[in-house]
Order: structure tokens, then sequence, then C-alpha cells
């Protein structure tokens, strides 16, 4: 690969060793597909968007087709007859779901999107009442959340500006502060009906402290609830033992489970079976057992399923169900293994590439306190456009979150050492150094004297 640009010197000796480290720390990759890179010297794509939409499993495309032809052969019988029948179909899937997020099998159930469980789950843990009426959210939320709060708080006859409180980082910083989110609760914690935060923060990349928070936010006398979509299949989670209200997640990111693929709910065992919970209800809330017995009055079960509404969609369960069983496989903990020493190695060519130009990682630096993701900011210009030349110029694929914010996530399964060094080798090349007159970033390091002044 050519660059314009003077390459600092590990970067440069840094594709041998990428492979290196490949042979010595394979992963998973043979097991996906991966898309083919649409620019640049290598015919696979260095794909490290995986925390957007991960990629396909090989075995999910047989499984679906196995589902599809089950309901060809036996029509309606298949609901009992198939190899896997449909009526306890999501069943197949509350084990492996159960384990990868530290749940009871009686605590999670895969159902629906991630936003309309988190509505269903507001149903009934948004309880504003007296003075308690605040929803707590990260002020770098995903919209979809920031919408979903607020519409919960209309819903309620509430005003969203009053009661949506969004907790920000110190100035100068990037990333929330434990003591950020408990010294809000210390302070203000008995005006706070919900504290609804991301696990893992889909723009900066952050690991928020789940058990701290959540004793915290308990202790303040609020519902604790968690939006995993970002933080599940990419950090062990203990969500029984932490003592979590709530949470939900999607499957399509780390869960590699295809776009828009079913998601996942969580609701602590204390709550299981508590009839002055509100929540809506259809005839897959009922037990099972008494589903056909077509009375009029449900009669739900002390289970997450409680929460269920519908009959689920069998073809979107089939690629959560391979992928999961993957992830049973392999295990988290080998997982977080593989993924901190991916991270740990793109993190050190980053801050090779960053020296000298108008870029700066603003995911925390502990790895205790990420995942696999790191976040660039970039000084300037449109991160659309520089995730548009990574691709077209060099086969990575990255993803752009306006205006200035470029993600990379090397992915434990199927991301390689190599992916890491294409990308910051993409990346150094694509960004040009800024004069040192020019840099006005805070924070941004100088030119090192390896750096050989930038013309080129
Ligand atoms: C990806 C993501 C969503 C997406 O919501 P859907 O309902 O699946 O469309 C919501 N919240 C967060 C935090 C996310 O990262």
């Amino acid at each position: 690969m050519t660059t314009p640009q003077a390459e600092p010197l590990g970067l440069a000796a840094g594709e041998a060793e990428a492979h290196r480290r490949d042979e010595a720390d394979p992963g998973h990759r043979h097991l996906f597909h991966v898309p083919p890179a649409d620019g640049g010297d290598h015919p696979e794509s260095a794909y490290l968007a995986g925390n957007s939409l991960g990629l396909q499993p090989r075995a999910t495309r047989d499984e679906l087709l196995a589902d599809l032809d089950a309901w060809g052969r036996l029509g309606v019988e298949g609901h009992l007859e198939a190899e896997r029948p449909w009526l306890p179909y999501h069943e197949l899937l509350t084990g492996p779901a159960a384990r990868l997020v530290g749940a009871r099998p009686t605590e999670a159930v895969v159902m629906n999107s991630l936003t309309v469980n988190l509505h269903l789950l507001m149903v009934s843990f948004y309880r504003p009442a007296g003075a308690r009426t605040r929803i707590v959210i990260e002020d770098a939320a995903f919209p979809s959340d920031s919408y979903a709060v607020r519409s919960q708080a209309r819903f309620h006859g509430l005003d969203p500006d009053d009661t949506v409180v969004r907790l920000r980082p110190r100035a100068g910083e990037d990333a929330l502060r434990t003591e950020d989110v408990t010294d809000y609760l210390a302070a203000e914690g008995d005006r706070v009906a919900l504290l609804l935060l991301g696990g893992v923060n889909y723009l900066t990349g952050e690991l928020l402290d789940i058990p701290a928070i959540t004793a915290a936010g308990r202790a303040a006398g609020a519902v604790v609830g968690w939006d995993l979509a970002h933080a599940v299949g990419n950090v062990p989670l203990a969500l029984h033992d932490w003592d979590v209200d709530f949470a939900a997640w999607c499957s399509y990111k780390y869960l590699n489970s295809g776009p828009g693929a079913l998601a996942g709910v969580f609701v602590h065992e204390r709550h299981l079976g508590d009839e002055n919970l509100p929540r809506f209800e259809g005839w897959w809330s009922t037990a099972a057992a008494t589903r056909f017995e077509m009375t009029p009055v449900s009669r739900p079960p002390a289970t997450v399923e409680a929460w269920q509404i519908s009959n689920p969609p069998i073809f979107a369960m089939g690629p959560v169900r391979t992928s999961l069983e993957l992830f049973d496989a392999v295990g988290m903990t080998a997982l977080r293994a593989r993924s901190q020493r991916l991270t740990g190695w793109l993190e050190s060519l980053l801050d090779e590439v960053t020296v000298g130009r108008p870029l700066r990682v603003v995911t925390p630096r502990d790895p205790a306190r990420r995942g696999c993701q790191l976040s660039v900011r970039i000084g300037s210009g449109s991160a659309n456009e520089l995730t548009k030349r990574l691709r077209y110029e060099h086969g990575v694929i990255a993803d752009a979150r306006e205006p200035d914010v470029v993600r990379f996530a090397p992915v434990p399964l199927y991301s390689t050492y190599l992916d890491c060094w294409r990308a910051a080798a993409a990346l150094a090349s694509t960004v040009g150094a800024t004069s040192v007159s020019a840099r006005s970033e805070p924070g941004l390091r100088a030119p090192q004297s390896r750096t050989k002044g930038g013309s080129a």
C-alpha cells in the first residue's frame, strides 16, 4: 500500500506483525461471510463495523432454509411437527440468551425490536409518581432511546424537557465517570423514577460500571434499566447478580443475527409474577399451557415471557438462534480476552496515526472501561466523507457518526490484526498531517521527530 504521507515506523513495520499475530491468535473468521473489498489491495474488506451490523455467520443460511422447508412440507402442522416446532421455538433462544447476559432462564426472552421492547418495559417500569418523575439518560444516548423516553414522558402527561435529564461528561472530557452518575443520584435521586443508560455507549464506546451504577440507582429508590445494544456479545454481563431491574438489547450488532433482527429482554426475578406491575398483553403473554384454552382472561406465567405479546416470527428467530449457539460454543470469556488483545493493538496503531494529525481517540484508554470499539474524533472535515474514502480507496469498512466521529470495532469473533493494521494505515494515508501552526485541537500530541515533516 502506498501512502502519500510519511509513515510512522511502527505502523510501517506493522503489516508483517499483523500477520504474525493473526497466526498466533486466529479468531473465528472462517465461520462468517466477509464482504469483498470495494477498493484497495486486499480481496476482502477490513470490516470494522460489526458494532453497527454484525457479519453473517455461514451457518445462518442453511438453518433458515431448514425452517422455511418445514413450512413448505408441513403447513400449519409445523407448529408441532417441525424439527424445531414453532410453538415453543422461542424457548430454544432463551437458554443461550440468558447465559450471554448472566440471567436465569426465567429472566430472559427474545422478542420484537429493541426500541419496541424499551417501550414495553417502560410500561411496567417507568411509573412517575409525586416528585419522582425524572428519567435519566446519557447526553450521548442513542437517538432512538432519547425519542423513546421523551415520548414516554409525554404519554404520562409530563413535559419531556423537564422530565428527561441528560448526563454530560465534565468539561474537556469525552466519557462519563461513574461518579458523574452517582453524584447526580446522591443529589437528585429522590426525583428520579428511572435511570436508563447504555451499558456501552454507541458513540464513544465507553463501558459504564453497570453494577456500581445499578446499586447507586436502586439505593436512590429509582428503577434501573440498561440498553445493552452495544454491550451484549461485546462484554461479559451478569445482569441477575448485578440486580439490574430490566434490560433490553438488539441482536444485529455484535450478535450477528441480521438487519433488524429480533431483540432480547431481561427482567429481574424479583419482578416476575408481580401482578401490580402494569404490562401490555396478547395471547403470548399467557402461560403456554393455557394459550389455546381460548379463555377471555390471561393467566401470565411468573417469567419474563409474560412480557411477550404476539406469536414470534420463526424465520427471524432462526438467525438469532444460530448466532447465540456460536456465542455459547466460543464463550464470552475467551471473546473478551481476544477483544482486549485486538483492541489494544488497534489502539497502539491509532496512537501512531493521530500524532501530527487532527485526530483524537475519544474512547476510554482503560480496557476495563470499553468494549471493542474505538471512536476517533476527526478535527476537521466530514466523518461521512472520510469513511467513504476508507471504503473505496482502501477497502476498510468503518462507520461515521456525524458530524465528526468515526468508529472502528475489531470484533473478536471475526476481525483480524490485519484488519486493524489496514484501518490504521488507511486512516494515516487518508488524513493529512497538520502543520504545527494549524493544530488547534486540545490534547493532540506534538508531532514526534520520526514523522519526517508532512510533505508528499
Ligand atoms: C442500535 C441501537 C438502537 C436501535 O433500535 P432499534 O429499535 O433496534 O431500531 C437503539 N438504541 C441503542 C442504544 C442502539 O445502539
